[in-house]
């Protein structure tokens, strides 16, 4: 891109002067990003849009986006040409860091979908986001006296100079009850230094009638703002649960406006090309993120058979356009819907869906196995497998898991639609933004490919030992600014030279933040005790939010907070242990977490964690795996061998066969200090007025299914191995093995992934 460094500074004065009436001299930091990010839009949108041909559209209800102003630059290849005209007028692109993330997601599966969109556009591949406008995002977590704190996330408060509102798009989307107004707002997704654009439109609901001046006066007021109040607010909130599913109405509605609104535009837009929508396979293919999207396809029908196909041509349709994603094997996070509730509020679409599970009886399919609804229950995965051309898991484990077991009738059935596709990362943010040394150490050695070709990262191998001190510089560093970060956003310092032990990842039972936790009071209480007498300096970072009604998870939060108020409150552990739990990790903080640690803990049970982005992340910059053979881990060994990982723990088939005799009041008999450290829950060592400690031990001991997730069972490994790791730390070899990591991470670009899904899947170029 061409970069005129007076016009740009003109164009950001001109428009400081116009909708702030400030100046580059007065400007606050507000003002400022908005106008230095318009003066980009206007250098950076294309006059024209894109050109013909088949677009995939990738249907998902988050997009964790996290800051766009940055990597909106560095895809533009103007990072350096504004922040070099910012210093010429006195200031910095460093002030933008105040502004505040796009977090319409909860975790990975959200973070995904924003990755996927940056790489399908580096790699010139024409993808489309559709999602929800939330209002809130994600909410804002503090720690109050240990506990979560939670509040909204007014995330447009700093505006929103990266979108462009498209009333003219606009539809209208019914439920039985109400009509409500979709209006679009579009967010360009700029492809790394290629010129190329894609789009995610995101939609806002709106009342449908404007504003009845005479109904108002005729004292109706009231009921008027109340309808708007009703409509409005279905986007007013990101749910904030991560792999689980909450039956609540509202819910319901945000997805079925999703995908309404979002099929509607589409095919207005494919009859405006005068397409025949029997053929809408040719021009469209349409991706689920997980179930959440799911409604698309009754609705499709539904649509397709307002302008005139049959049930059958409209069925035909929907099976060529759609594949499924799915996310997850656990029961608790299926999404399931009451049919009566779901044709309450969508009897159209309802009637769709009977019509496929009529479809799928008169196909012949066993209606013991083979069901969409049953026992007035709309089970929305099997609709999706049912109709979709393909279905994938985000791991080669996690699909395998998908064929022999949570699917495998399914499979059975209809073995041509189960493709695996492995979960990836753009090294754009992920690399390029967040560790700029690096990459410039890398650059140094092999030139600047590996930037839309991370395979070549292999090139480095040979320059793995000419590379470690500039690594260990470099790493040096990061940790320094992570430190200086958390001393003034935690109030805790952190030595850098302390090594940093992170997990970082939103707070679930199944990843086993429990686990973590009980090592360091096993550690703690050894060191305590004597019996540990060399334990080298190491800082235990957390970071993680909980979904607000997930009580366990919330009590693992209050735990950890306890556990770090002991042992940063103990001088006599001072020089060796520091535990700290940042708040309101998001996307940002991420990006200063993973260029500065030097253990990434991927701790999940066995079979839990369907694929994990995050140990990718670290594995790109340079860290080595504590970790289960869980979902990409498996990869991760295979990539870099698993001697340059720390592996433990009991494998997916072990877990089934530990589980059908398992005592986990035996392994606290048999390991005193363990069973210390689990009686800290109970025993008064911290305060727990709301008994939410009490019952995390009993989740771990006495509850029906106690440990339900092997915590006790896979302790005495884990600390194993944890300190094997903790005494190879500094060595050579270790350092070798940081880098090996970094340099065999070039399958976990999301790259690599979209162009998966382009060739096996959508059928695009
Ligand atoms: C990458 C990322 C995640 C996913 O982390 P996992 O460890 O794979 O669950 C969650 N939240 C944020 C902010 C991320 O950047």
């Amino acid at each position: 891109m061409k970069f005129d460094k007076k016009k740009f500074t003109e164009e950001t004065e001109r428009i400081l002067r116009a909708e702030f009436g400030s100046d580059l001299r007065s400007a606050d930091t507000r003002e400022l990003y908005n106008a230095v990010s318009k003066a980009v839009m206007r250098i950076a949108l294309p006059a024209a849009p894109s050109g013909e041909g088949k677009r995939g559209a990738y249907f998902s209800a988050e997009f964790l986006m996290g800051r766009a102003i940055f990597s909106n630059l560095l895809n533009l290849g103007l990072l350096e040409d504004v922040q070099s005209a910012l210093k010429s007028v006195g200031e910095s692109l460093n002030r933008f860091e105040e502004v505040e993330d796009a977090a319409l997601g909860n975790g990975g599966l959200g973070r995904l979908a924003a990755c996927y969109l940056e790489s399908a556009a580096t790699m010139d591949i024409p993808l489309d986001g559709y999602g929800i406008r939330y209002r809130y995002g994600l909410f804002k977590q503090t720690f109050v006296d240990g506990y979560q704190h939670e509040e909204g996330d007014d995330w447009t408060r700093w505006g929103d100079p990266w979108s462009i509102p498209v009333e003219r798009d606009a539809v209208i989307v019914e439920f039985a009850d109400r009509k409500v107004k979709a209006v679009p707002c579009d967010m360009p997704i700029f492809g790394y230094r290629n010129g190329v654009v894609n789009n995610l439109r995101l939609w806002s609901s709106e009342p449908v009638k404007p504003f009845d001046f005479n109904t108002f006066n005729e004292m109706k007021g009231e009921r008027i703002a109340q309808e708007n109040y009703d409509v409005t607010k279905i986007c007013d909130v990101l749910y904030p649960n991560d792999n689980t599913m909450v039956g609540k109405m509202l819910r319901l509605r945000q997805q079925y406006f999703l995908v309404s609104a979002s099929l509607q535009d589409i095919l207005r837009k494919e009859k405006a090309k005068e397409h025949d929508l029997r053929e809408l396979y040719r021009y469209r293919c349409f991706q689920l993120n997980d179930t959440h999207p799911v409604l698309a396809i009754p609705e499709l029908l539904r649509l397709l058979e307002r302008e005139g196909l049959c049930f059958e041509e409209a069925f035909e349709v929907a099976s060529k356009c759609f594949n499924f994603t799915n996310h997850t094997i656990m029961a608790e996070a299926l999404e399931k819907w009451d049919a009566l509730a779901l044709s309450d509020i969508l009897p159209d679409v309802y009637k769709e869906i009977v019509r496929c599970q009529q479809k799928l009886e008169s196909d012949g399919l066993d209606r013991g196995q083979f069901y969409i609804i049953r026992d007035n229950v709309v089970h929305m995965a099997n609709l999706a497998i049912f109709v979709s051309k393909k279905v994938n898991g985000v791991a080669e484990i996690h699909t395998e898991i998908l064929k022999k077991d949570t699917f495998a009738n399914w499979y059975g059935a209809f073995p041509e639609k189960f493709v695996n596709v492995t979960n990836g990362v753009t090294p754009r943010r992920w690399l390029l933004l967040n560790n700029p040394k690096m990459a410039k150490l890398i650059d140094s050695r092999i030139g600047t490919e590996w930037h839309t070709d991370l395979g070549q990262l292999e090139a480095l191998r040979p320059h793995i030992d000419g590379m470690r001190a500039s690594f260990r510089k470099i790493k040096r560093e990061n940790k320094e600014r992570l430190a200086a970060y958390i001393k003034a956003h935690e109030g805790i310092e952190l030595p850098p030279d302390f090594i940093f032990d992170v997990q970082v990842k939103r707070l679930h039972e199944y990843k086993r933040q429990l686990l973590n936790a009980l090592s360091i009071l096993y550690f703690y209480f050894g060191i305590k005790e004597g019996e540990i007498n060399s334990f080298p300096p190491t800082a235990f970072l957390f970071g993680a939010k909980a979904a607000p009604g997930y009580y366990n998870a919330k009590a693992i939060i209050k735990f950890i907070n306890e556990i770090a108020r002991l042992v940063n409150s103990d001088e006599e552990v001072a020089d060796r242990m520091k535990v700290v739990f940042v708040q309101n990790y998001n996307v940002s903080y991420a990006e200063k977490i993973v260029c500065a640690a030097d253990i990434s803990e991927q701790i999940s049970m066995a079979g839990m964690e369907a694929s994990g982005t995050s140990n990718m992340k670290f594995m790109l910059n340079g860290t080595v795996t504590l970790g289960t053979l869980d979902g990409a881990n498996v990869e991760i060994c295979r990539e870099a061998g698993e001697e340059n990982e720390y592996i433990f723990g009991a494998t997916v088939e072990e877990v089934a066969a530990i589980k059908r005799f398992y005592c986990p009041r035996e392994i606290l008999e048999g390991d005193p200090r363990l069973k210390r450290a689990v009686r800290t829950l109970i025993d008064g060592t911290f305060p727990d007025e709301k008994g939410m400690l009490r019952k995390l031990y009993e989740s771990l001991i006495t509850d029906y299914d106690a440990d339900r997730y092997l915590v006790l069972y896979d302790f005495a490994d884990y600390i194993r191995v944890k300190q094997q790791l903790l005494h190879d730390y500094g060595t050579k070899e270790f350092e070798r093995k940081c880098l090996v990591n970094l340099v065999s991470a070039g399958k976990f670009s999301a790259d690599r992934s979209v162009k998966e899904y382009a060739q096996k899947i959508w059928d695009l170029q």
